[in-house]
């Protein structure tokens, strides 16, 4: 198993210790799952913090065998008010995770597909944060942090009735910053398009997408992911949706090889490890 480079009490002593006016922090959480902390407001994308899909497909023919610790309890992280669920699968919306991180933190609020509000409240049951639903191209405002929905596909674009989209990814803005939160994505019409109006600073971008040799796509690979990155203009891009589970993972090589032939700043994270804006100064 892949050691986190920080772990509970060390990564709950990085995360309180993290201080900058000018800059942010983000902290990779394995999977999808990213911690921002900007002047001391924290803000959570997709956190994976349990072990309830290993349970779930135990004895099954598809094991979700994890492939890193855990980086955190979720009980234990105090001081979050915003996290968001780009989609309804477990891995983005967990409730052993958001249960944990709302008892904890009883003032939660949930960032999530307008679409999937009804699938939600199910698998949360009583227990829920406060649900602020989104489709694409609308903003919501919360703690500080501005969060703009994205069209997602993945593989294919899903809509409901009503024509909103159970698949999302997120802008969130706070201060001068833009991160972009892929969630799980393939490239589609609209991507590049809407994202470029966002000046993106850090696009975080899943890179377990389509290989010959595997028969599922539902996101990114790493070529796709640099070039992302690289058409939308974000200076600066890390990868995930690898090392977390055995079955459907694959290394950053072919990406960071995709970036450096396209001249676009890339950063490999492990999981756990401390990442901060300031980084950015030293890429021209
Ligand atoms: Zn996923």
């Amino acid at each position: 198993m892949i050691k986190p480079a920080l772990q509970d009490d060390a990564f709950l002593s990085a995360v309180r210790d993290a201080d900058s006016q000018e800059d942010f922090f983000l902290w990779w959480l394995g999977q999808s799952g990213f911690l921002v902390k900007w002047r001391g407001r924290q803000l959570l994308f997709d956190p994976y913090l349990s072990d309830s899909l290993t349970r779930k497909y135990a004895d099954t023919d598809k094991p979700h065998e994890r492939m890193t610790e855990r980086v955190v309890h979720p009980g234990t992280l105090e001081g979050v008010e915003v996290v968001t669920s780009s989609h309804n699968h477990t891995d983005h919306l967990d409730a052993e995770t958001l249960h944990a991180l709302h008892e904890t933190n009883p003032g939660l609020t949930l960032v999530l597909p307008s679409a999937n509000v009804e699938f939600a409240e199910d698998r949360l049951g009583e227990n829920c944060p406060f649900f602020l639903p989104v489709d694409v191209d609308e903003t919501v405002a919360s703690n500080g942090f501005s969060i703009t929905a994205i069209l997602a596909a993945h593989d294919d674009v899903k809509l409901d009735q009503q024509g909103r989209s159970h698949f999302l990814g997120f802008v969130a803005k706070f201060g001068p910053w833009a991160i972009y939160h892929s969630g799980d994505t393939r490239l589609h019409d609209h991507l590049i398009p809407s994202l470029i109006p966002h000046s993106v600073d850090l696009a975080l971008v899943p890179i377990n997408g389509y290989k010959p040799e595997r028969r599922v796509a539902g996101n990114l690979n790493g070529t796709e992911a640099a070039t992302l990155a690289k058409q939308i203009g974000a200076r600066i891009a890390i990868p995930h949706h690898f090392d977390m589970f055995a079955f459907n993972t694959e290394t950053p090589a072919e990406f960071e090889r995709e970036a450096e032939s396209l001249g676009q700043p890339v950063k490999v994270l492990q999981a756990g490890e401390t990442w901060c804006s300031s980084e950015l100064a030293s890429i021209a």
